[in-house]
C-alpha cells in the first residue's frame, strides 16, 4: 500500500496526501447492526474507551460518541471523515503514527501506541489507541479500526516524575559538592548506589563511577566509624531523618580529609528508609580559617605573644605536679614606661613593646606562656620541665630582668635603658591557680613601691598586707555606706602672726573595734578601688555641713569656731573620674557654702596626668573661687616646669624637707630654694609637719607664710554642739 494513502501521512513534509486509485466500489468491512453497536458503545462507555474503524478506500470514519468527545469534535454535525481527524495529530507525533499505520495496513501487525492531539479548542491531550487491522469480508485489510483512551493525567504526572528525576540528575551530578546516596536496608546497606564527580575528587578518585558500589566503610577512617555507625544506624531505623556533622573520609592515598557532610534520609514510598542522601563540603578551609580564628582569639596583636585568655586557660586547672606542670608565675612590668609612651608618642611605645616582647620570649623555655596582659605589662606562666621539678622562678626572674637591662633601640634611632619590676608567685606558697595572677601582681605592686628594678616573691608578708588591705576595702565600703567616717581639722598658723589661718581636713576612720584605721593605707586602698572619689566628696560635704553648722552659730551670736579657709585633699584618682568641679559646686550649692571658704589639695601625681582634665579641673575650681594648692611638694617630680600651667595659689613643702631642717645646710638651702621658687610663681608657701620650734623659726626666717604640725596642732574632731 501506498503510503500517500495515510491521511496522517498529510502532515509529513514529503507531499499532500491523495487518494487516487482507491476503489470506492470495492467490499465494504464487515458492517455492524445497530444493536450490536449500541452495546459495544454502553460497553465501551464503561471503561472510558471510544472506539473507531477507518475505512481508508473512502476515508470514512465510524466513531463512537466516546470519540468525538475525546477528540473534542463533538459539536461536528455530520459523521467525521480522517480529514476532521487527521490536523488534529500533534506534528511532532505523525512520522511515528504514519509508520505504525502503515505497518498495521500493509503487514496487519496490531499495535499500542500513545500520542498527542490538539483539539479544536486548543487542548493538548494524550491518546492511547490499541489499533489492528479492518478486513473486509474476504480478509483483505482494508482500513484499521481500534479502542482509544484518554490517557493525558496518567502521562502529565509521568512526565513531570520524568522532568524532576532529570533535574534531580542535573543537581546530583553537576553539583559543585560532593553528592553521594547510600543505601540504608539488606544486603546492600552502606554500599554507595550513587555519587558525583564532586564526592569522587574529595575521596582522591576521578570518576564517581569508579566509587559506585564500594562500601561507606571502606572510605571511612577507624577512628571515625564508631560515630559513623551510630548516625547510619539511627537513618536506618527511622530514628534519624538526617542530620548535619563534620566528619573525616579516608581518601585513595589514605591521607584523611575533613568534611562537612549534611544528609537527608529517602523512603520508599511505604515509610521505611530506603537510602541516604549525602551532600558533602570539604571541611579542610573552614577549619583552617577556624583554627586561624582561634590563634587569632589566643594572640596578642601587638606582639605575636600569647593573650590573656591563653593565661587564664593555663591557669584554669586544678594545681598538678609532674611534667609541664604549672609551678609559678612572673608578672612584669616596665618600670617608667608611661613616660616614653607619653613622651615619645604610642608608635615608639609599641615598637618598644614589640622588642621586649621578644627579648622576654627569648630569656625564657620554651614550655613557659609568655603573655601580655596588655600595656607594658607581661606574664609569664612558669612549668615543670621533663624530670617533673618545679624551676627556680627567682632566678627565671633575674634572668628575665638582665634581659631587659640590655640597652633598647628605639625607631627614632635613640636608645633607652629600662628597668624592670618582677613579682613572682608559686603554685606552693598557698595560692591556689586563680590567686596565682593576684599574688603576683601584689609582688610586683610591691617590687614598685620599694624602689623598682628589683623581683619580689609573694609571701607572707605580702599576704598579711593584702588581707589587711581586704579588710580595709570593706570596712571602707561599709563606712561608706553607714556614715561611719568622721573628718579631723589640724590648724594652718600664720608664722609671723600665730594666728590660725586655715585648717586642713583630714579623713578618720574607725574599725568595728573602735582602733583607727591608718589613714594612708585608707586612702590606698579607696584609690585601688575607685572608692576615693565617694571619699573625696562625702569630705567635701562633711565640711560644708560644718561650716553651714557654724555660720548659723555665728548668726545666732556665737563666736566661729571653724577657721575661714579649710583645704580638703583630692586624689588623682578623683580628678581622673572626670566632672569634680561641677560635683563639688554642686554639694558647696546644697550645704549653702561659698567656695570661697574651700582649698583644695592636689599631688604632683594628679598635676601630671597627661590629660588636659586635670587643667580644666583646676581651672573650673579657681573659677568658682576654691584656691588650689599642690601638696607633699618635694616627693614626686619636684619640678616647677609644669606650673606655670595650672594657677595654683600654694604650695606646701613635704614634711619630710621640713624635718630635716637644721640637720645640714643643705637641706636648708633646698627648703630656702623652694621657698623663693614658689614666690616667684606667685603661690603662698605652707609648711608641713612642723614640730618644733626651731623649724618654725627656720621657716620664718625664710620667708614660709604658714606652717601646720603638732607644734600648733594635732588634727582633732570638730565640736560644734
Ligand atoms: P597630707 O595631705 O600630707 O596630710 C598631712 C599628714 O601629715 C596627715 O596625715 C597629718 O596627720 C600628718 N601630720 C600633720 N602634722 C604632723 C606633724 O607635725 N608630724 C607628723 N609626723 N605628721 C603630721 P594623715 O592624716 O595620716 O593623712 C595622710 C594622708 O592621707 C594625707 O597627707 C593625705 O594625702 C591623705 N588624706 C587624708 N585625708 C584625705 C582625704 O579626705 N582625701 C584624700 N584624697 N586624701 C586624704
Ligand atoms: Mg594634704
Ligand atoms: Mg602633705
Amino acid at each position: 500500500m501506498d503510503l500517500s494513502v495515510l491521511p496522517h501521512a498529510s502532515a509529513l513534509p514529503r507531499q499532500a496526501a491523495h487518494q487516487d486509485g482507491v476503489d470506492e466500489s470495492s467490499q465494504a468491512p464487515d458492517a455492524m447492526g445497530s444493536t450490536d453497536r449500541r452495546r459495544l458503545e454502553e460497553a465501551y462507555a464503561l471503561t472510558g474507551l471510544a472506539w473507531w474503524e477507518w475505512d481508508v478506500r473512502t476515508g470514512r470514519l465510524s466513531w463512537s460518541e466516546g470519540m468525538r468527545s475525546l477528540a473534542g469534535l463533538e459539536h461536528l454535525e455530520r459523521e467525521p471523515t480522517i480529514h476532521d481527524w487527521a490536523p488534529l495529530l500533534e506534528p511532532a507525533d505523525v512520522a511515528a503514527t504514519t509508520v505504525l499505520e502503515h505497518q498495521a495496513l500493509t503487514a496487519g501487525t496490531p499495535y499500542r501506541h500513545v500520542f498527542r492531539i490538539r483539539t479544536p479548542a486548543g487542548e493538548l491531550r494524550y491518546l492511547e489507541s490499541w489499533t489492528g487491522p479492518l478486513r473486509d469480508a474476504a480478509g483483505d485489510i482494508v482500513g484499521l479500526r481500534g479502542a482509544t483512551l484518554d490517557v493525558s493525567d496518567r502521562e502529565s504526572a509521568q512526565r513531570a516524575h520524568q522532568t524532576s528525576e532529570a533535574h534531580f540528575q542535573v543537581v546530583f551530578d553537576h553539583a559543585p559538592h560532593g553528592m553521594a546516596m547510600v543505601w540504608l536496608q539488606g544486603e546492600r546497606a552502606g554500599d554507595l548506589i550513587r555519587a558525583n564527580d564532586a564526592f569522587a575528587r574529595l575521596l582522591g578518585w576521578e570518576r564517581a563511577d569508579e566509587l559506585v558500589g564500594t562500601s561507606l566503610a571502606s572510605w571511612t577512617p577507624s577512628a571515625e566509624r564508631p560515630f559513623s555507625r551510630s548516625r547510619f544506624q539511627a537513618m536506618a531505623e527511622g530514628r534519624s531523618r538526617g542530620s548535619a556533622y563534620s566528619r573525616q573520609y579516608l581518601r585513595r592515598d589514605g591521607s584523611v580529609v575533613h568534611a562537612w557532610v549534611t544528609t537527608a534520609v529517602i523512603d520508599d514510598g511505604a515509610g521505611v528508609p530506603e537510602f541516604v542522601v549525602a551532600h558533602c563540603i570539604d571541611d579542610t578551609g573552614r577549619r583552617q580559617h577556624l583554627r586561624e580564628l582561634e590563634r587569632l582569639a589566643r594572640t596578642d596583636a601587638l606582639t605575636g605573644l600569647a593573650n590573656r585568655a591563653v593565661v587564664d586557660s593555663d591557669l584554669a586547672v586544678p594545681p598538678t605536679v609532674g611534667p609541664g606542670a604549672v609551678t609559678g608565675l612572673l608578672m612584669t612590668d616596665l618600670d617608667r614606661f608611661k613616660l616614653i609612651n607619653d613622651s615619645q608618642g604610642h608608635l615608639v611605645g609599641d615598637a618598644l613593646l614589640v622588642q621586649v616582647a621578644q627579648r622576654l620570649r627569648g630569656a625564657v623555655a620554651p614550655r613557659h606562656t609568655v603573655a601580655r596582659l596588655g600595656g607594658d605589662e607581661f606574664v609569664v606562666v612558669l612549668r615543670a620541665g621533663e624530670d617533673g621539678a618545679p624551676v627556680d622562678a627567682t632566678s627565671v626572674a633575674e634572668t628575665v630582668v638582665a634581659a631587659l637591662r640590655e640597652p633598647f633601640d628605639l625607631p627614632s634611632g635613640d636608645r633607652v635603658v629600662l628597668t624592670t619590676s618582677v613579682g613572682v608567685a608559686l603554685v606552693g606558697d598557698g595560692a591556689d591557680m586563680q590567686d596565682l595572677l593576684k599574688h603576683a601582681d601584689l609582688a610586683l605592686y610591691e617590687a614598685k613601691d620599694v624602689g623598682r628594678n628589683r623581683v619580689v616573691r609573694f609571701d607572707a608578708h605580702l599576704r598579711a598586707r593584702n588581707e589587711a588591705r581586704v579588710r580595709s576595702e570593706v570596712l571602707l565600703r561599709t563606712a561608706l555606706r553607714e556614715g561611719l567616717l568622721r573628718v579631723e581639722l589640724q590648724p594652718m598658723v600664720a608664722l609671723c602672726t600665730g594666728e590660725v589661718a586655715g585648717a586642713e581636713a583630714l579623713v578618720r576612720l574607725h574599725g568595728p573595734d573602735g582602733s583607727p584605721v591608718h589613714t594612708g593605707d585608707l586612702i590606698t586602698v579607696a584609690e585601688e578601688t575607685g572608692l576615693v572619689v565617694a571619699l573625696d566628696l562625702w569630705v567635701v560635704g562633711e565640711v560644708a555641713r560644718l561650716l553651714a553648722l557654724d555660720e548659723r552659730r555665728v548668726r545666732e551670736g556665737h563666736s566661729p569656731l571653724m577657721p575661714l579657709l579649710v583645704g580638703v585633699n583630692v586624689s588623682g584618682r578623683t580628678i581622673e573620674a572626670g566632672d569634680f568641679a561641677s560635683r563639688m559646686g554642686a554639694v558647696l550649692a546644697d550645704a549653702g557654702v561659698p567656695p570661697r571658704r574651700f582649698a583644695v589639695e592636689l599631688t604632683e601625681t594628679s598635676l601630671l596626668h597627661d590629660s588636659g582634665l586635670v587643667e580644666a579641673t583646676v581651672e573650673e575650681l579657681v573659677a568658682m573661687g576654691v584656691v588650689v594648692g599642690l601638696d607633699d611638694f618635694g616627693t614626686g617630680y619636684s619640678s616647677l616646669a609644669y606650673l606655670p600651667r595650672f594657677p595654683l595659689g600654694f604650695l606646701k613643702i613635704d614634711m619630710s624637707f621640713v624635718q630635716r631642717l637644721g640637720t645640714s645646710r643643705r637641706s636648708d638651702a633646698v627648703v630656702a630654694a623652694v621657698v623663693d621658687l614658689a614666690h616667684a610663681h606667685d603661690m603662698t608657701v605652707v609648711a608641713e609637719g612642723v614640730e618644733t620650734t626651731e623649724q618654725a623659726d627656720a621657716l620664718r626666717s625664710m620667708g614660709c607664710e604658714l606652717a601646720q604640725g603638732w607644734l600648733f596642732g594635732r588634727p582633732a574632731p570638730v565640736d560644734l554642739a
